[in-house]
Order: structure tokens, then C-alpha cells, then sequence
């Protein structure tokens, strides 16, 4: 019997997760989650998506024993090398998997918002090697920032349908993608850019990342010849995190570790460690930890990886958190710049400033806990970011 089940057919984790959405909904989201338990199984979609993996995504991604880190900060560190995946991300990993759910369905196109971008491109591309139409929605704001993720999208063939309402950022952007999904959720398919949203998503964008964690089990054996002492991920809605935990969680000796933005400070809109300083309320069609203010509004929120500033976070994390087996930790922007550049020097690696967060906490790790074997996630690579770093944080 497992302790911890991550497959409940609620979709409710503890008291996590389920779905807060519009009776008149509710049966399109279910159709979803039965034809997604009939197809996750079946030899011809497995094979399918073992292909993309292979052969599109470029899967296994290794996992490297980073020495020279490991002198430096005083533990075996291995990185399990996701940056290293086409597009750059561990997002291709779940989008390759809902474009090809949403082309089995008979679904006419695939829609999300996105804020920096890289969820966009990451579908984008997924829908251009699968034939499907792809809607992106974006605010004008973010779209003016973000220029090469926009020319990206474009390229890829996908519509990026700029949105002007309020603050013009994520949050308009999530309800405008949402809107149009609503006028005709029958022919449309929402890809969420993460382990959140109403159940069934959670449970599926998580099934298509555990292959991170089945890999890194198998090599990080190989290679040090035993299990890692603890496992290190950033969370921002937490499916890079889930991906690699969900591998181990019934290993209860090794440590999870979910490393949280703790931005400049603790003031409010300064961070956004939602298991740190979060309370359970309802968020985007979910039960979870999140940021909010006093009338149960999501809380403005910050981090210097703009992957991480979410004010929610996954049931799956709540749950495990409440359930003590995932401890979490912040990292604050100036940790992870150090660490960016740290990474980048030493390894020749440039990390996103996502995952910068997570090798950060590595050297606290190693401080804490010297000698012991360290498995962190390098969810990304950082190309999207040496523009930034060079303009307000340069080193060279
Ligand atoms: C989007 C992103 C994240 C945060 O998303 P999760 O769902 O928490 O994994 C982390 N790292 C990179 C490189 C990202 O692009």
C-alpha cells in the first residue's frame, strides 16, 4: 500500500486540489479525465509519446555529476539535466503530452496565457509538430518585454492574441485565455503550464513529467552507485518539483526539498513562497496554498524568475507539505544570481534563474548536510535570461 497516493480518482489530495469550477463545465473536464485514464495506457499512446520523448525532446536527459560544484559546496551534487531538452525546459514534457491528449480527443485547437513566455513556447512548439492551431493569449506589458519569446511564437506558427484589460500582465492574461475558453470548451483544449488547475491537470501535466524522476532514479544509481540523500527542485506551480519527487516519495529516508522565491523580502508582493508563508484557499479552479489577502484575492507577489512568481501552488505540494514529506525552503533573487553566476563559471552551465534557485539551495544543503549526496533538478537552461542578468546583475 502506498502512503503516499498521487492518483486519487477525485483528483483531491487530502483536502487539496479537486475543482472549483462552473457546474456547467464540470462534465467537459471529466470527459477529459476519462479519456485521458482510457489513452494513458494503451500501447498505441505510450508509444507515441515515447517517440516525441526520444527522438523530439532528445529523452533520457542526463543526469551529470557536477565535481567542481560538489568541491566548492562540500556534497556529491548531481544535476539532472533538463536544460538540456529542446526548447530548454522541462515544459516540453507535459506540453508534448497535452497536444497529443487534446489531438486524440478531436479537439480543434490548443489555448493558454502566458507570462514570460516560456509556457507559450513550449506549447507553441508542441502544437507545430503535432498540426494544431494554438492560441496564446498574452498582456500587452509582457508582450513588449518578452519580444524573442513573442517572435518565437509566432515563428512556430501560433496566434498570439495580445490582451489589453487591466495591469496588462499574467493575471489579465489568465482570465482572457479563460474567457475564450468558455465560449466553446467542446472543440478547445486549455493546456495548463503546470501541476495546478482543476483536477483532472494536476494529475496529468504530473504523469508527464515523472518521467524526470524514473530516469534520475535509475542514473543517479548508476552513477554513485545508491539513492541521493535528498532531492532538490524549484516550485513554481511545482511540476518540475513533482516530476522528479514523484519517483522517490515512497523512499522516506531521502529528503524532498521544494525550493521557494523569497524575493527581496518577506513583505508582501516582495516574494512568492506560498508554502512558506501561504494559507489554503481556492485559486484557479483548485484547493491549495496560496498568497492572498485578507478577502481571499491572490496576493501580489514577486521573484526574479519569472517562472516562480505564481501565488499558488500545486494540491500535490500542499499535500505532501501538510503530510510533513516535502520540506520547503526560500531562496532569495540575490542567492540566485550568486548562483547563476556560480553555476555558469564552474560548470559552464548557465541555469534559467528558476532553476538557479535550486542549485542555490544545494550550497546551504551542503552546509547543512556535508558529504551527503544532493539529486537537484536543472529544470531549464538560461539563454532567456543573460540579457537581464547582464543589465542589473553583471559579473563579467
Ligand atoms: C516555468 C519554469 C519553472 C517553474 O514551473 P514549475 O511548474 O514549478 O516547474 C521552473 N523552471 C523553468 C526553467 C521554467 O521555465
Amino acid at each position: 500500500m502506498k502512503r503516499y497516493d498521487l492518483s486519487p480518482a477525485d483528483g483531491l489530495f487530502g483536502p487539496f486540489g479537486g475543482q472549483y469550477i462552473p457546474d456547467a463545465v464540470k462534465p467537459v473536464f471529466d470527459d477529459i479525465d476519462a479519456t485521458y485514464r482510457q489513452l494513458k495506457d494503451s500501447p498505441a499512446f505510450r508509444a507515441e509519446l515515447h517517440r516525441f520523448r526520444r527522438d523530439y525532446i532528445g529523452r533520457p536527459s542526463p543526469v551529470y555529476h557536477a565535481r567542481a560544484l560538489s568541491k566548492r559546496y562540500g556534497a556529491d551534487i548531481y544535476l539532472k539535466r533538463e536544460d538540456l531538452n529542446h526548447t530548454g525546459a522541462h515544459k516540453i514534457n507535459h506540453c508534448i503530452g497535452e497536444v497529443l491528449l487534446a489531438k486524440h480527443m478531436g479537439k480543434k485547437k490548443v489555448l493558454a496565457e502566458t507570462g514570460a513566455g516560456q509556457h507559450g513556447v513550449a506549447l507553441a512548439t508542441a502544437a507545430a509538430v503535432l498540426g494544431m492551431p494554438c492560441d496564446i493569449y498574452m498582456g500587452t506589458v509582457d508582450i513588449a518585454k518578452q519580444a524573442p519569446n513573442v517572435l518565437r511564437m509566432k515563428m512556430l506558427g501560433a496566434r498570439v492574441v495580445p490582451v489589453e484589460q487591466g495591469a496588462r500582465t499574467l493575471k489579465e492574461a489568465v482570465d482572457a485565455a479563460l474567457d475564450a475558453y468558455m465560449q466553446d470548451p467542446q472543440n478547445l483544449f486549455f493546456a495548463i503550464g503546470s501541476v495546478v488547475g482543476p483536477h483532472p491537470f494536476p494529475s496529468i501535466v504530473r504523469d508527464f513529467q515523472r518521467i524526470v524522476g524514473e530516469e534520475a532514479r535509475e542514473q543517479i544509481v548508476g552513477q554513485a552507485g545508491r539513492l541521493p540523500d535528498s532531492l532538490v527542485a524549484c516550485v513554481g506551480g511545482g511540476s518540475n518539483a513533482i516530476g522528479l519527487f514523484s519517483a522517490f516519495l515512497e523512499d522516506e529516508h531521502i529528503a524532498l526539498y521544494g525550493v521557494e522565491p523569497g524575493g527581496r523580502g518577506t513583505g508582501v508582493g516582495e516574494h512568492a513562497a506560498t508554502l512558506r508563508y501561504g494559507s489554503p484557499g481556492v485559486i484557479h479552479g483548485m484547493f491549495t496554498y496560496l498568497l492572498q489577502d485578507k478577502k481571499g484575492e491572490p496576493a501580489p507577489v514577486h521573484s526574479i524568475a519569472s517562472g516562480l512568481d505564481y501565488p499558488g501552488v500545486g494540491p500535490q505540494h500542499s499535500f505532501l507539505h501538510d503530510a510533513k514529506r516535502l520540506r520547503c525552503a526560500t531562496i532569495t533573487d540575490a542567492e540566485c544570481i550568486d548562483a547563476f553566476h556560480e553555476l555558469s563559471r564552474v560548470e559552464g552551465i548557465i541555469p534559467a534563474l528558476e532553476s538557479a534557485h535550486a542549485v542555490a539551495f544545494c550550497k546551504t544543503l551542503a552546509e547543512r548536510e556535508p558529504g551527503s549526496v544532493i539529486l537537484a533538478n536543472l529544470s531549464g537552461r538560461g539563454d532567456k535570461d543573460i540579457d537581464y542578468v547582464q543589465e542589473h546583475h553583471p559579473r563579467a
